[in-house]
């Protein structure tokens, strides 16, 4: 008793679908429909089979929902509203505008990716990038990859390939997903030397390590966790001094590389890239798109021989950066060169450095938008909290803002969650002791309206 596709296909609402949608697209829905029904029926759970399920009326809604569900891309715009500025989950770093301007130019033109205009020969990719790099942060060299891992994984493979590497056990990470110092560098073909205890290791366990197989010092910044208490670390400027007792070569995984002083916006202090270079060290090697801001990247910066040796290694076109990534983060970088744009328009910056007089303010006009329209059904109010710069940076800084606190009056929590959730842009909040809360410092321009509506749209389906 099935409708043919053919009937389902003739119905006028599915009809009005073919003018909208691509036909193939349509096709699958009515297929998808059908096959349900068929699935539904064989195993028997449709008590209520009924000829209204078969109906052509049915099919022609249902394709409709399955349509606008298919018609969706998997990858898509989410409204922030966790108050965590380098959301690994929710993509990092935002692009500011002007530089997606530069990526869209490159992206939909031929470019001079690896074209030297000047000589009319071949250039390189990385040309792009390695001049304002290095005057940024004082380096004599610079490479960039596809990200911080890969980053990491080349330089050791590089430079300590079938030799031992000396690492202080305090420092052996794991960022998330499955990158773990220890493993990368197994990967990496380099042997692990761990010295020192988890919260205590001092200069000379370094140097007791250094052998003959030794073949580099690396520090990595533990750049999402912190050990308080009893604790020593050895400075970045003793490994120096020691490696060049040794001739070793010094690195230093700084995971988010920061550029700008922290603590002149009333946060904790990061360790620059440019404090790490002017120490001497022989590598480091940071994130595009944590606390710089950029999109995904990894950054290789120092010594000329040192990123010499990188460069010439066969993996690094394995784990070369693209043409987008490039365009996108030589123009993050030009924004460096004067501090106060960057902060303003980096938006991750903007985001991080947000005075919490702009922040109440925003928190109270998204207030009464949500006030205006959902009393009765919710209990909302203004609160303090904490936002969280998130993306394995500054683990411990605790920078104060607002939420909106939202309690569903008859409703469940949970319902109001997921349909936030589900709402087409999903708003992702957090939920807290018994009340969903949305920070304002991670909504972008035009979000709290969207906001206004979904809550809206919740209050009068009833969906939650
Ligand atoms: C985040 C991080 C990485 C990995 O960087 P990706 O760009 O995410 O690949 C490596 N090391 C440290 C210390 C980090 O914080």
């Amino acid at each position: 008793m099935l409708p043919s596709v053919d009937r389902i296909l003739q119905q006028d609402q599915v009809k009005d679908l073919l003018d909208e949608y691509p036909r193939w697209l349509v096709l699958r829905a009515v297929k998808q429909a059908i096959e349900e029904e068929r699935i539904g029926i064989l195993s028997c759970d449709h008590d209520t089979l009924s000829e209204e399920g078969l109906s052509l009326e049915y099919f022609s809604k249902r394709v409709s929902e399955i349509i606008s569900t298919l018609g969706q891309l998997s990858l898509r715009r989410v409204i922030n509203a966790t108050g965590v500025i380098l959301h690994t989950n929710l993509g990092r770093s935002l692009l500011n505008l002007e530089v997606l301007q530069n990526l869209v130019t490159v992206a939909s033109n031929f470019s001079n990716l690896e074209y030297n205009l000047k000589e009319g020969k071949r250039g390189s990719r990385y040309s792009h990038v390695e001049n304002i790099l290095c005057e940024l942060t004082g380096a004599e060299a610079a490479l960039v990859v596809n990200n911080n891992a890969g980053a990491v994984l080349l330089a050791l493979n590089s430079i300590a390939r079938g030799m031992d590497v000396v690492v202080s056990r305090g420092q052996l990470v794991e960022i998330g997903g499955s990158f773990r110092i220890p493993d990368v560098m197994r990967s990496s073909g380099a042997r692990l030397v761990e010295v020192g205890t988890t919260n205590k290791t001092h200069l000379i366990d370094y140097r007791r390590a250094i052998t003959d197989d030794t073949a580099l010092l690396l520090k990595v910044h533990t750049s999402n966790f912190q050990i308080v208490g009893f604790t020593s670390e050895v400075k970045l400027e003793e490994l120096v001094g020691l490696g060049k007792e040794f001739s070793l070569p010094v690195m230093e995984d700084l995971g988010s590389g920061c550029l700008i002083d922290l603590d002149r916006y009333g946060l904790t202090r990061e360790p620059t890239v440019q404090e790490a270079i002017s120490k001497g060290v022989d590598v480091v090697t940071f994130s595009g798109d944590k606390l710089l801001g950029g999109p995904q990247a990894g950054i290789i910066l120092g010594r000329e021989e040192a990123v010499r040796r990188i460069k010439e290694n066969p993996l690094n076109r394995a784990l070369r950066i693209d043409k987008l990534t490039l365009a996108a983060l030589e123009s993050t970088l030009r924004l460096y060169m004067e501090e106060e744009r960057a902060v303003q328009e980096i938006p991750t910056l903007r985001m991080l450095t947000m005075p919490l007089q702009e922040i109440e303010k925003r928190a109270r006009s998204l207030y009464r938008r949500l006030r205006k329209d959902s009393s009765g059904n919710f209990h909302i109010v203004i609160k303090d909290d904490n936002s969280r710069v998130g993306g394995g940076a500054l683990p411990l800084q605790d920078i104060p803002t607002k939420v909106i606190s939202i309690k569903p009056v008859r409703l469940s929590l949970d319902g109001l969650e997921e349909g936030l959730r589900n709402y087409n842009p999903p708003i992702i909040a957090r939920i807290d002791d018994g009340q969903l809360l949305l920070d304002v410092r991670t909504l972008q321009e035009g979000e709290p309206k969207i906001i206004e509506e979904a809550i809206k749209m919740l209050t009068v389906n009833r969906i939650y």
